[in-house]
């Protein structure tokens, strides 16, 4: 049964021709790129090379350990390790992916470069409101995952045939932590569809969720416990739990890129809490004090309302982020400032 076209003939036509006319093509991803990122240009890096085009993906800065078995990953460039070479590549290429992200300032100090790019560029995302960066704008919020509009982009330009195991691979584990392993924005019977055919390339879609899910480090655990035991303030009358760690406590349990990812999901497994947030302070060169927020729900709660609003961010309905330049206190009180203003909307959906 053939898919819905969910993307337009016109973009499908425009990409095709993009590639067709480029050697040289860059994909980009978001800053601290999840799975879904990493899947999405991965997969998109597969498909590129089985069409012998000079591909490269570069990310800002290093991605977590949990990702570093998905294929193509070893010739990832990380801009943050190799700026020199990194721009090197962008200036020489003559296609531009942008991918997973829908505002130029997510690609971190690489979007300084994107005015000075010759190149065409291509915005593959599924964020709302995506800003005009780029040349074709290929955003569909009601997707799940970036990797989900690759798969669906390469099987619309008749490249099904050409989706390696590692191709596919790199596409389900984008759909699969873009969605919590299948257990939210999930519903849709698609995407078990596009399972099935992902299946058929080989995919062992069970060792993929080990690999993602079951390689934590022991510090990680005991980090996750100081953290639920100590850390979680439960406000009972905003069913609202928020989370703060200090770059101190991190240290203390060696922290590495990735180890709380997650955490700000288990207070939502909490009968009544309906609003989750982590504040985590950053070690920063540039601010003297940096926190970044996560922010979760359920139900309509709008976390990216609450993102762009408070704390210069965005991201999706259930899932959001932003930042702070203040100290963790400072953070706190302006986010329980803005709780009274959603009182009644947490109330409804708590029950
Ligand atoms: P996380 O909490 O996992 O870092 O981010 C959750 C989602 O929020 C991401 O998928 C992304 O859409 C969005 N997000 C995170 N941080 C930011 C930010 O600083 N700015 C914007 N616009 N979106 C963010
Ligand atoms: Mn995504």
């Amino acid at each position: 049964m053939a898919l819905t076209p969910v993307i337009t003939e016109e973009n499908i036509k425009k990409v095709s021709e993009f590639i067709g006319n480029s050697q040289k093509i860059v994909l980009i991803t978001h800053i601290s790129p999840d799975g879904d990122a990493m899947g999405a240009a991965l997969a998109m890096y597969h498909y590129l090379t089985a069409l012998h085009k000079d591909a490269t993906v570069i990310v800002p800065n290093r991605y977590a350990e949990f990702l570093a078995w998905m294929p193509g990953s070893n010739q990832i460039i990380v801009f943050k390790e190799m700026d020199g070479k990194a721009t090197n590549i962008l200036k020489a290429a003559d296609l531009l992916f942008a991918i997973d992200f829908n505002a130029a300032k997510r690609a971190d100090r690489m979007s300084a470069l994107f005015p000075a790019l010759n190149c065409k560029k291509i915005l593959i995302d599924h964020h709302r409101d995506p800003e005009h960066f780029c040349d074709v704008i290929i955003s569909h919020p009601a997707i799940t995952s970036t990797s989900e509009l690759i798969y669906r982009l390469i099987c619309r330009m008749d490249g099904f045939e050409l989706i390696t195991k590692a191709c596919a691979e790199c596409i389900y584990t984008g759909m699969m932590t873009d969605t919590g392993a299948f257990t939210f924005n999930s519903n849709y019977p698609e995407i078990y569809q596009i399972i099935s055919e992902l299946l058929s390339k080989g995919i062992d879609k069970d060792d993929i969720y080990n690999k993602v899910y079951n390689t934590y480090s022991a510090d990680r655990i005991r980090l996750m416990g100081f953290t639920l035991s100590e850390k979680m303030e439960i406000l009972p009358d905003y069913h609202t739990a928020i989370i703060t760690l200090s770059q101190a406590e991190l240290n203390w349990y060696n922290y590495q890129e990735g180890d709380t990812e997650g955490f700000v999901n288990i207070p939502l497994s909490i009968k009544g809490i309906v609003f989750s947030v982590l504040l985590k302070e950053i070690d920063s060169k540039e601010h003297e004090s940096l926190i970044k927020l996560s922010l979760r729900s359920r139900g309509t709660f709008p976390v990216n309302e609450i993102a762009s609003e408070y704390f210069n961010g965005g991201g999706h309905i259930n899932a959001a982020g932003g930042e702070c330049y203040t100290t963790m206190e400072e953070a706190v009180a302006r986010l329980k400032s803005a709780l009274p203003h959603f009182k009644q909307q947490l109330n409804e959906l708590s029950k």
